[in-house]
């Protein structure tokens, strides 16, 4: 069966991920559990970080999107694998704070971020403020002059790409919520705008395309589009911006059918395009920023959920209930994203039946997957659910005051806890 990288079976016929068996993590633990591969996310760090040098050598940045899985060892491990981070909000820059990630790193994304977490943002010296449309530049420029400092943006920019992927997640075509459109000069009087601003310093310009994408082919057009802006501006304004941020996007694989080239690709193929073009207008090749979040963290986790019972409707469906769903994963009920679902406590056992993965919460739609193959099943066996590193953990709720599940990181055979299991406690908190 598709199985993602660090995941085995062992002679017992029990899933391990990385070096640990299952089972063994499940009643340490507790279930549901999200357990992550220390390993497989830093080889995906390394990966991109060392083919940006090899194919990129005039000058790049590999900035982790911590939106995908944040928590303050993720900053920690990409921090010490040479990577930036971007942050989206307040609370995930606090988080990285507080992990002690160099603030210089960090990018401030987000399409509304309010003054007061600019202001944070300003006080903490992050490396860019990636500002979104012209009411927020307003606000920053009046934050600045309030603190006496300059901000370094870059301007989101909306360059009309549609990158052929599922619509709630494609973010860079005119219809967007996101950034300032190319095709009407929105952009271009916000360059001027900015460049006129005594206490904005005005670096580059970003995109962000979409997510989940396979082709190369957006990011490529991305890349020469931004480039074209770039040398556009230079020509009507004689600001010759260095930096441009391309954004994330790069898919991963969830099930079999899944085919993503390996990430030095990419980047050979935006790093020629780039060269060609640079020559073509003569502009000085810029310093690039990816930013992937999902490659680094969707296939690095696994979560594991104890069967609670299985029901049967002969002719309708079998439902397989799980002790939890969509309060810890939340991407089915939303968009019906698809995942691999292993047997995980009997891998060697032949498919019996198709089933449909049912969470926990009181809503009919909480399900994990339907129509999955799977070994006959019974209460108390482990299932697994693939490639949930990233928008799992953090696009979970307390729906049903179901307490967040504990992060468990395994390496070489061993595991740790990076995020304790929410308490009973934990979720009266802040009730009075
Ligand atoms: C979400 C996001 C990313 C990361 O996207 P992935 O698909 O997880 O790689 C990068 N940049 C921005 C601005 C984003 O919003």
């Amino acid at each position: 069966m598709f199985l993602t990288q660090g995941l085995a079976v062992n002679e017992k016929g029990h899933l391990t991920i990385g070096g640990c068996d299952t089972t063994e993590l499940a009643a340490a633990y507790g279930t549901p559990l999200y357990v992550m591969d220390e390993q497989v996310i830093r080889d995906a760090l390394k990966e991109y970080v060392r083919s940006m040098k090899e194919f990129y050598p005039q000058g790049g940045r590999i900035a982790y999107a911590s939106k995908a899985c944040c928590f303050l060892e993720m900053y920690r491990i990409a921090g010490e694998e040479g990577a930036g981070a971007d942050v989206a909000s307040a609370g995930e820059l606090y988080t990285a704070l507080q992990a002690g990630f160099p603030a210089d790193r960090l990018y401030f994304h987000g399409n509304n971020k309010p003054a007061g977490e600019l202001r944070m943002a300003l006080e903490a010296g992050v490396g860019r403020i990636v500002v979104d449309n012209l009411p927020e530049l307003h606000r920053l420029s009046a934050v600045a002059r309030e603190l006496g400092c300059t901000a370094d943006i870059l301007l989101r920019v909306t360059p009309g790409i549609d990158a052929h992927t599922h619509s709630f997640i494609r973010t860079g075509q005119i219809d967007s919520k996101f950034g300032l459109t190319m095709e009407n000069g929105d952009a271009l009087a916000a360059v001027r705008e900015a460049a006129a601003m005594k206490e904005i310093s005005l670096r580059g310009i970003h995109c962000h395309i979409g997510s989940q994408i396979f082709d190369a082919e957006p990011f490529i057009h991305a890349a020469e589009v931004l480039l074209d802006f770039l040398s556009d501006v230079r020509t009507q304004t004689g600001l010759a911006m260095k930096e441009m941020s391309l954004g994330g996007g790069f898919g991963i694989a969830y099930t079999a059918e899944d085919q993503p080239r390996p990430y030095s690709e990419y980047m050979a193929m935006v790093s020629g395009a780039l060269k060609k073009k640079a020559e073509a207008l003569d502009y000085p090749l810029p310093f690039i920023i990816l930013e992937p979040g999902r490659s680094i963290a969707a296939p690095a986790g696994i979560t594991l959920y104890t069967v609670g019972g299985v029901k049967n409707i002969p002719g309708v469906r079998t439902y397989i209930s799980v002790d939890g769903g969509m309060a810890d994963n939340p991407r089915y009920a939303l968009y019906q994203a698809e995942y691999t679902v292993a047997a995980a406590s009997r891998m060697n056992d032949p498919v019996a039946c198709q089933a449909t993965i049912a969470g926990r919460c009181c809503e009919s739609g909480d399900m994990l997957q339907e129509n999955v193959s799977l070994p006959d099943m019974d209460s108390g066996d482990l299932l697994a659910v693939l490639a949930t590193g990233a928008y799992n953990y953090s696009m979970s709720s307390n729906y049903n005051r179901l307490p967040r599940p504990a992060v468990v990181m395994v390496k070489n055979g061993e595991s740790r806890v990076v995020v304790r299991g929410e308490t009973y406690d934990d979720l009266i908190r802040n009730d009075i």
